[in-house]
């Protein structure tokens, strides 16, 4: 072991303690659990490669650089091809020619975000690429080259029978960000749904930088719905299992249910006023609420004994970094987007609670 644990502050960029976030030390926090390292990590072909491939069930691929996956269908006429994550890039086009010498024909973009489809653009023009309607209101408000506007879009379900392989994609509302599909190969039963659940682990900070938290939490909830064997989740390190989504959900219901409990305490009138009410140092009380709120809430996920009789920590990577940046946005949207107190009445009383 060596002597500092901190990693090494690149030049130019420094710790700038108070006002800034503080820098970790790899000594406070326990090792990955073994579930965060599968055995394809120490192949030669990865290593050599950058990239891991394989056949999920009858046709459907599942391909990752160890940080981005996403799949694709090989068909009797050609290939779908499922979004373009810029950092497995041209590897993606390099695991189908491994599997099949026929061409890409359709690209189906899971969301708009430029990590997980970035790259869209080397499957040439010649591709018909379908999304919802919304993912294609933001690439032509937006544009992009690297990124082309869908051909074909939908607005709640469209049924692609090709080349003898059939995909059911769903739109069920915003969660992650506004357009984010489901696409469901039934008789392979894979589940493609991105930025949503990271299998055996917890997912990168702020509820995988989602825009609709109510809605994010609800998705696990509407993937249980589907009857699948595999779930490409976009992230981490592997596919994922039922066993992996329920895992998620009751981490953030937990989350949740301790996020309201915490809120109803500290997030009515009277208690925010006491840290709000220096006119000279508002915003200081600000973050000092929240943070109170969001460190609470921590702590009782870090003690809590889950269902399995484990810790959190011991079931899912990433739990002492990142359920805090969970926790503040889980507390926040709770406060934005669930009504949890009641309102200010005109004789001066404070609001009743109506969580
Ligand atoms: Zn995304
Ligand atoms: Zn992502």
């Amino acid at each position: 072991m060596c002597e500092s644990h901190k990693h090494k502050v690149p030049e130019g960029f420094e710790d700038i303690g108070t006002f800034g976030f503080p820098p970790q030390d790899e000594k406070d926090h326990p090792p990955s659990i073994d579930d965060f390292k599968p055995a394809y990590l120490a192949s030669e072909s990865y290593r050599k490669n950058g990239y891991h491939c394989e056949e999920l069930r009858d046709g459907v691929y599942w391909v990752t650089d160890g940080g981005y996956d996403t799949a694709f269908v090989v068909t009797d006429t050609g290939v779908i091809a499922i979004d373009a994550p810029p950092t497995l890039g041209e590897n993606i086009l390099a695991a189908i020619e491994a599997v099949t010498d026929k061409p890409i024909t359709h690209v189906i973009y899971s969301h708009w975000h430029s990590d997980h489809i970035g790259a869209a653009s080397m499957y040439g023009p010649d591709v018909r690429i379908i999304a919802h309607d919304i993912t294609k209101e933001l690439l032509e408000r937006f544009p992009d080259p690297q990124r082309p506007v869908p051909h074909e879009t939908f607005a709640k379900e469209l049924v692609l029978e090709i080349g003898g392989k059939r995909l059911e994609l769903s739109y069920k509302g915003a969660n992650h960000c506004p357009g984010n599909i489901f696409i469901f190969a039934p008789a392979q039963k894979v589940l493609t749904k991105i930025d949503i659940v990271s299998p055996g682990t917890t997912p990168f900070l702020h509820c995988d930088a989602s825009e609709n938290i109510t809605g994010y939490i609800d998705a696990h909830r509407q993937i249980l719905e589907y009857d699948f064997d595999f779930l490409v989740g976009g992230h981490v390190r592997r596919w994922g299992t039922r066993e992996d989504v329920l895992t998620a959900q009751e981490y953030f219901q937990d989350m949740l249910d301790f996020a309201h409990e915490t809120l109803k305490s500290m997030s009515n009138f009277e208690t925010a006023s006491k840290f709000l009410s220096d006119p000279d140092q508002y915003w200081v009380g600000v973050e000092n609420w929240l943070n109170t709120m969001t460190n609470h809430v921590t702590k009782k996920m870090l003690e809590k004994v889950t269902s399995t009789g484990q810790l959190w920590q011991e079931r899912l990577a990433g739990v002492t970094t990142m359920t805090k940046y969970h926790a503040y946005t889980v507390v926040e949207s709770s406060r934005l987007e669930r009504t949890h107190e009641g309102y200010q009445m005109r004789d001066g009383k404070s609001p009743a609670y109506i969580w």
